[in-house]
């Protein structure tokens, strides 16, 4: 018996086990092959996010205290966008391919195609929870795979919404849900499937990555950790500070490629400091205080600004909730920011994934160019500058998942372009036919004739015979 076979031969009767052998069961019944069926679930499954708006909207609110119209754009549309894309494009990117070979294996047809994987567990995280476990789904389906989905435990109302409405929507074998925390996560990437498609933080990854080496099950992780941005002298700085803030205001700095600390040169961060408070309080009326998933992460963050070195200029009101400005009322912590903190502080080290920002007065491009790479590797960088060198230098000098030019991560909204992160961010890359890819075989298929079937290949090799083959192959 094969590994595979035993794997998927021990299930019991947990709902993990049970949700993996539904959806292997209908893997093997062949059906997800069809780009037909593909392209079926695909639309159901935006029909879904058009006709369970207002129940997901709601979970949002629940879990994240999320305003409609923020769930709607960075959870639904989003994902809505990703499954359009990739029904409008995987006719093209499953096609089948045709290639010419070397003259010693020649007469022959090479063809490869690329082969789904087979059952895909998606784990996602709690920030963007509907995007984040939907968007890795549509790469499976596109690909022909089945899956199953774990919601993360700390968005609940979301997990609970997406196990009613997956199973009502799509095919209820072939994309099952189930939910539950690290000990159902561990069970569930043990369980025999084919890949396992993670977004979460690097710790957790590297535990996900650990359980899944036993059996030699591939992974695809999307990461977090500390995403830079750099404003040099030549910048528009009025530009710059409204992005940034408009960014890192979003979901009040939960995001993984929220912009998570500010290398500024020296020429212009007072400047900056000050176009980057007005934007602030414009954007939130006045209020700076910014809701926190709960209060284990405000506890979090809390202690990321206990001893940090630097001076708070912004904010540093630390125990606000957030009732009356525009999200529901929970625990919250003020956008702050913070002028120079120490380097080696936990704020310097640790995502912040929240609403502090620190700033970092630098000299140079180059300064802040050794500083980014002294570091892990970021999931993403953000430049704003009008010289061209300085962007240049940036792209081609630091080693970082992803780059956004006078803007920050506008990158993600689009699918024609990879998503994913290097080192210590993450492996792999998905979003439209890159997340096809990620989630496909290329097999190869080399078809030969019985005829000719020239003796001289076979040996013993006669002296002439070996001259021979080595000026062919
Ligand atoms: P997390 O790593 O704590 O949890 C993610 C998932 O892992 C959850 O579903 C959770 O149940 C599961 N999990 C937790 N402990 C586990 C364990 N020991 N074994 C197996 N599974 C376990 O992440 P989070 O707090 O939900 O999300 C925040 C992190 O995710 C940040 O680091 C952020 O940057 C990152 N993130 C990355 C992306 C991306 O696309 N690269 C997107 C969003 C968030």
């Amino acid at each position: 018996m094969s590994t595979d076979t035993a794997a998927r031969g021990s299930a019991t009767t947990t709902p993990v086990a049970t949700a993996v052998t539904t959806a292997r069961a209908a893997y093997d019944s062949g059906r997800t092959r069809s780009l037909r069926w593909r392209r079926t679930q695909l639309a159901a499954l935006e029909r879904l996010l058009v006709e369970a708006e207002d129940e997901l909207v709601a979970a949002l609110a629940a879990d994240l205290g999320r305003p409609a119209v923020d769930a709607w754009l960075a959870d639904l549309s989003s994902t809505a966008a990703e499954a359009r894309y990739a029904r409008r494009y995987l006719g093209w990117w499953a096609r089948p391919r045709v290639t010419g070979v070397p003259l010693g294996v020649a007469p022959a047809v090479g063809t490869w195609r690329p082969e789904p994987l087979g059952v895909v567990a998606i784990v996602g995280p709690w920030n963007y929870p509907v995007y984040l476990t939907l968007a890795p789904l549509v790469a499976a389906l596109a690909a022909g795979n089945t899956a199953v989905l774990k919601p993360s435990e700390y968005a609940p109302a979301t997990a609970a919404a997406l196990h009613r409405l997956v199973p009502r929507h799509l095919d209820p074998e072939a994309v099952t849900v189930v939910t539950g925390g690290p000990a159902e996560t561990q069970e569930l990437i043990g369980a025999g499937v084919d890949h396992v498609f993670f977004t979460g933080s690097p710790e957790v990854g590297a535990k996900v990555m650990e359980t899944a080496a036993r059996t030699l099950t591939p992974v695809t992780l999307e990461l977090g950790g500390k995403s830079p941005t750099i404003v040099d002298a030549s910048a528009d700085v009025a530009v710059a500070a409204r992005r940034i803030a408009w960014t890192k205001l979003m979901n009040s700095g939960q995001t993984c490629v929220a912009p998570d600390y500010v290398l500024v040169h020296r020429a212009v961060v007072d400047e900056f400091l000050e176009e980057f408070g007005s934007a602030a309080r414009e954007m939130r009326a006045g209020d700076l205080a910014m809701r926190v998933v709960d209060d284990r992460h405000g506890d979090r963050v809390r202690g990321l600004l206990a001893d940090h070195g630097g001076r708070v200029v912004l904010g540093g009101d630390t125990t606000v909730t957030t009732a009356g400005t525009g999200e529901l009322a929970g625990p919250g912590v003020d956008l702050t920011v913070v002028l120079d903190p120490d380097p080696d502080s936990a704020l310097m080290r640790e995502e912040i994934f929240g609403p502090v920002l620190p700033v970092l007065t630098v000299d140079s491009t180059d300064e802040a160019i050794a500083f980014v790479e002294a570091r892990p590797r970021p999931l993403a960088t953000y430049v704003f500058s009008r010289t061209r060198a300085t962007i240049e230098s940036v792209r081609d000098r630091i080693a970082t998942g992803g780059i956004v030019t006078n803007h920050t991560m506008f990158h993600v909204l689009v699918p024609q372009l990879p998503f994913g992160g290097i080192g210590r961010s993450g492996m792999g890359a998905y979003h439209g036919k890159w997340g096809f890819e990620a989630l496909s075989h290329r097999r190869p298929t080399l078809i030969k004739p019985t005829w000719p079937d020239p003796s001289l290949v076979y040996p013993p090799y006669a002296e002439s015979t070996r001259k021979l083959l080595r000026k062919i192959f």
